[in-house]
């Protein structure tokens, strides 16, 4: 298998850059996050001091000779130190959940925020997806990163500072113990931090396998294919390619799991040593008669304990570096550079009445990573007012083009204009404004009828618009028949008295919602495509009517369709083959009328066949 180039990057924040990160958002949405972990690194401190010293400190009375009564009272004291740490440690743990959820679902919603508005050759780019798609991963639940960093964080603090107490308890015996232990863990770290680090370095190979396991599910569950699926006997297939890719996942993980336990192996061997010296060191200074019973037992503890916040460092170490690496990502995704100038552009609002002048000038365009330009050297001036159509086989770069003038993309060469000034200088939120559409993937929300049409929620849209726009969309009459009318659900996925309307009236449904945005520029991209051919012809019809005095622009693979329009484009081979109105192009008998009466013809068989 190819290795993506990236595969080798590091991660562009560091772990305590992390750290900082989510402390600074639980700053922001709730401190509470920050006051229960500091509660509970208190707790974890205070009970493993109260353990630590428990036995050495009965000893130690014991040897004074303190009295039975003196002695029981010290141990309640001790007991009672524990259980209430331990009460406060239970009550804390149980309540932390809410806090962490509410910074998770920030973080979550700031980066639907960022998908929503990020510039659109993001939304096609392979790469920023699976890379979203994994900053997603680590926000999904309680134990991914974005939530479960704390419970490390706060793990890892406890460790840390019942080291730090330990070590300075163990310099008592002599500095060199202390060193020797310290010196011996940080070996022990650096050198499995190298072994443990590899599945990060290979972590663009890794989302690449989760995102085909990820695509093969996504596909059996797709309700859109579930025909497909039955009638294709896909099923099979989809079952096949999931299977082909768990297995190679489960390769990958299988590897980095060896890896992982090269570095335990490492840490183990090196306790091992540790601890020997130490305990060697005690034993024989006790024989010496250099420790009381009470420091032996102590100081024993205390080397064994040292093991225990050694391991649970670099066990907290390790989970908070693959956590601080998917952390990393969502930073990653948030921080990626924008093609696009959005609010560092210049300002501009739509003018009301005004009709625009769009231009592409001497426009070439490649899609990333494409061998060929898909439009080459187009020049076009759209005059204000003007509706255009624009025809075109399958292919022939027909949509690419109104990507192009909507600002979508940015052509590789060349200027879109918008009244004469560059559309790339402007926050390209506002240049949006200026535009409405049907485009051909429909994107109806699970809301009602008169939330799609207007776009905010029912209880803002305005009504009488709505009406008139279904009207003039021509699916009045079939809103009117429903149980709720403008208030009715649309789709099944969240509202179980949703309902699903047929393609075409989901396509008027979207006309509607273009009509009510009332924009300068109204754009439809094969907005016939799910009509019948009466419905077709009476949005021909009606066509002025709909885009009203708007400058408008009419795809089509049907060249009939263009007969309203004032002027219709052919595109082939990635320019401009020809223009004119249809009466003129046909006259011309160039392409557009060779395409025209092969179509024509094969309607009119097609008609005579029903008959
Ligand atoms: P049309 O609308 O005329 O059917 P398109 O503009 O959709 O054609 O596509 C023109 C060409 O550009 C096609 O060859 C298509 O495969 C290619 N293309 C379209 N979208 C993309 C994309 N996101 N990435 C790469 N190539 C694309």
């Amino acid at each position: 298998m190819e290795k993506p180039k990236n595969d080798r990057q590091k991660a562009a924040y560091g772990m305590a850059s992390n750290c900082a990160f989510m402390v600074r958002r639980a700053w922001r949405d709730c401190k509470g996050v920050l006051v229960v972990a500091a509660g509970i690194v208190f707790c974890g401190v205070a009970a493993s001091l109260l353990e630590l010293f428990v036995v050495p400190a009965v000893l130690e009375a014991v040897e004074r000779g303190v009295t039975p009564g003196g002695l029981a009272g010290m141990i309640g004291w001790f007991t009672l130190g524990m259980a209430l740490v331990r009460a406060l440690r239970e009550y804390l743990d149980n309540n932390a959940i809410f806090g962490r959820v509410r910074v998770r679902q920030g973080l979550c919603q700031d980066l639907h925020l960022t998908f929503c508005r990020t510039s659109y050759p993001h939304v096609e780019d392979p790469d920023y997806i699976r890379r979203l798609k994994k900053a997603f991963r680590c926000l999904d639940g309680n134990d991914d990163a974005g939530e479960y960093i704390w419970t490390t964080m706060t793990e890892l603090l406890t460790n840390l500072i019942s080291f730090l107490i330990y070590l300075l308890l163990l310099a008592q015996v002599g500095p060199w113990v202390a060193a020797l232990c310290a010196a011996l863990s940080a070996v022990g770290y650096f050198a499995g931090e190298r072994i443990r680090s590899w599945r990060y370095r290979h972590r663009e190979e890794e989302g690449g396998l989760l995102h085909k396991m990820e695509y093969a599910v996504r596909q059996s569950n797709d309700m859109k294919l579930a025909k497909d699926i039955r009638i294709f006997g896909i099923g099979p297939w989809l079952t096949e390619l999931y299977g082909k890719y768990t297995r190679l996942y489960q390769d990958f993980y299988a590897k980095s799991q060896r890896y992982y336990l090269w570095g335990d192996l490492l840490d183990a061997a090196l306790a091992l040593l540790r601890n020997g010296a130490a305990y060697g060191l005690l034993i024989a200074m006790a024989l010496r008669g250099e420790l009381t019973v009470a420091q032996f037992v102590l100081y024993f503890t205390a080397v064994s304990g040292f093991t225990q916040w050694v391991a649970g460092i670099f066990a907290q170490l390790t989970e908070l570096h693959r956590q601080s690496l998917e952390l990393s990502t969502l930073r990653e995704v948030a921080d990626t550079p924008e093609p696009f100038r959005f609010e560092d552009g210049r300002p501009l609002e739509v003018k009301p009445g005004h009709l625009y002048t769009l231009e592409l000038r001497d426009v070439s365009f490649r899609y990333p990573g494409a061998e060929s330009d898909t439009l080459s050297h187009v020049n076009l001036t759209i005059h204000p007012g003007e509706k255009l159509a624009v025809v075109g086989k399958n292919g022939a770069g027909k949509t690419t083009l109104i990507k192009l003038l909507c600002g979508f993309y940015d052509p590789t060469e060349g200027q879109v204009l918008l009244d004469g000034e560059d559309i790339r200088q402007y926050n390209r939120r506002d240049y949006y404004k200026h535009f409405s559409a049907v485009f051909q993937q429909f994107s109806v929300l699970a809301g009602t009828v008169a939330e799609n049409v207007a776009q905010v929620m029912g209880d803002r849209a305005d009504l009488p618009r709505v009406w008139d726009c279904l009207e003039r969309a021509g699916v009045a009459d079939k809103i009117r028949e429903l149980p709720q009318r403008e208030d009715t659900h649309l789709g099944r996925e969240v509202y179980l008295d949703g309902i699903d309307l047929s393609g075409g009236q989901m396509q008027r449904l979207m006309l509607a919602r273009a009509l009510y945005k009332n924009a300068p520029v109204v754009v439809l991209d094969e907005p016939t495509a799910a009509l019948d051919p009466i419905a077709e012809s009476d949005l021909y019809q009606r066509y002025s009517d709909l885009t009203g005095h708007c400058t408008s622009v009419y795809i089509s693979h049907r060249l009939a369709s263009t007969r309203f329009c004032d002027r219709v484009l052919l595109i082939e081979n990635g320019g401009i083959a020809e223009e004119g109105t249809h009466e003129e192009l046909l006259k011309r008998g160039g392409r557009y009328a060779y395409l025209f009466d092969i179509q024509s013809k094969y309607y009119k068989e097609g008609a005579a066949e029903d008959e």
